[in-house]
């Protein structure tokens, strides 16, 4: 038994190891892929569901490395958190994704606003408020063509230091979206103190939306406190006509998702916004 046990342990401490060379590996290449220029944004469009108004885009990192191919954000943005590496790296969406809305209105393409992720980290160790300010400025754009996707766990963190910077923020008249809503946390009373503008409906809710009823319930929770709050509501990974549909007849104003458009680079959305007329 003892030595089944020292076995069992030794098992563990490998996989361990294992894992934390990957978790090394990655963070190497990402940062190499940082200061090298490998990173990309890609773009998705939120539409109005009422018209299907282009009423902004959300940029998505991408990486592709030599050796692992398409790394996934899901499998790289953890371990960018991990070890700190993140605020370089959304520093770095949030000036690209700028410069990338003006060059889109120096050539005269309407993107209305746009979307950024940021990490919750950042918010402790960088002044976001700060750089967004500064970056408005540099490339001429206006507050509200910005908003910034933060998840929940900022808005229950009690530290001062990020609470002032969504209120700097919103002072300015950049937008702040709850991403991934209802998926963290049941407090709603930071809605109350907080300077929200907009809930993402998450795509946990509107997957089985056609053949569930508590999503249905879920999500028109979601909706109806959107609403009676004044925020925006955008539903996140609509595929089917069938979630479009209920979406609407649930109220809900904006969408995102596969069924109008997949995130894509630059170029591929002006193309998407001048669809060839027949
Ligand atoms: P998120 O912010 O919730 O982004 C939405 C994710 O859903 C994106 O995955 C998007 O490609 C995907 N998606 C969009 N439409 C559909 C659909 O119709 N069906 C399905 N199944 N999926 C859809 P992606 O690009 O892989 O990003 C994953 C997560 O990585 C993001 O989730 C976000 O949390 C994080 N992330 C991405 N870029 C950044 C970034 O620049 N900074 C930070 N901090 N996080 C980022
Ligand atoms: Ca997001
Ligand atoms: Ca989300
Ligand atoms: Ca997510």
């Amino acid at each position: 038994a003892k030595r089944a046990g020292r076995d069992c342990a030794r098992f563990f401490l490998r996989a361990m190891n294992q894992a934390l060379d990957e978790r090394l590996d990655i963070e190497a290449a990402l940062r190499h892929a940082l200061s090298n220029g490998l990173l990309q944004l890609h773009f998705q469009p939120k539409l109005r569901l009422s018209d299907r108004q282009l009423v902004g885009v959300e940029a998505l990192l991408r990486w592709h490395d030599a050796q692992r191919g398409w790394v996934p954000p899901d499998r790289f943005i953890p371990v960018a958190e991990e070890s700190g590496l993140i605020n370089a790296l959304d520093a770095w969406v949030l000036d690209q994704a700028c410069a990338q809305l003006a060059a889109w209105r120096a050539q005269a393409v309407n993107v209305p606003g746009m979307s950024v992720n940021v990490s919750p980290q950042r918010f402790h160790q960088d002044d976001v408020a700060a750089h967004a300010r500064a970056l408005l400025a540099r490339h001429g754009l206006a507050a509200r063509d910005l908003t910034l996707e933060v998840t929940e766990r900022l808005m229950l963190d009690d530290n001062s230091r990020p609470r002032e910077q969504l209120q700097q923020l919103n002072e300015m008249g950049v937008g702040v979206s709850v991403d991934d809503f209802g998926t963290g946390y049941s407090s709603l009373s930071y809605l109350k103190r907080l300077p929200v503008t907009e809930l993402k409906l998450d795509k946990s809710f509107v997957r089985d939306l056609a053949h569930d009823a508590d999503d249905r319930a879920l999500s028109s929770a979601v909706i109806g406190i959107g609403k009676a709050l004044g925020l925006t509501v955008v539903a996140e990974g609509v595929e089917t006509e069938g979630q479009r549909d209920i979406l609407l007849q649930l109220g809900c104003e904006v969408a995102q998702g596969w069924l109008f458009g997949k995130p894509m680079g630059a170029e591929a959305l002006v193309a998407w916004m001048t669809p060839t007329r027949r």
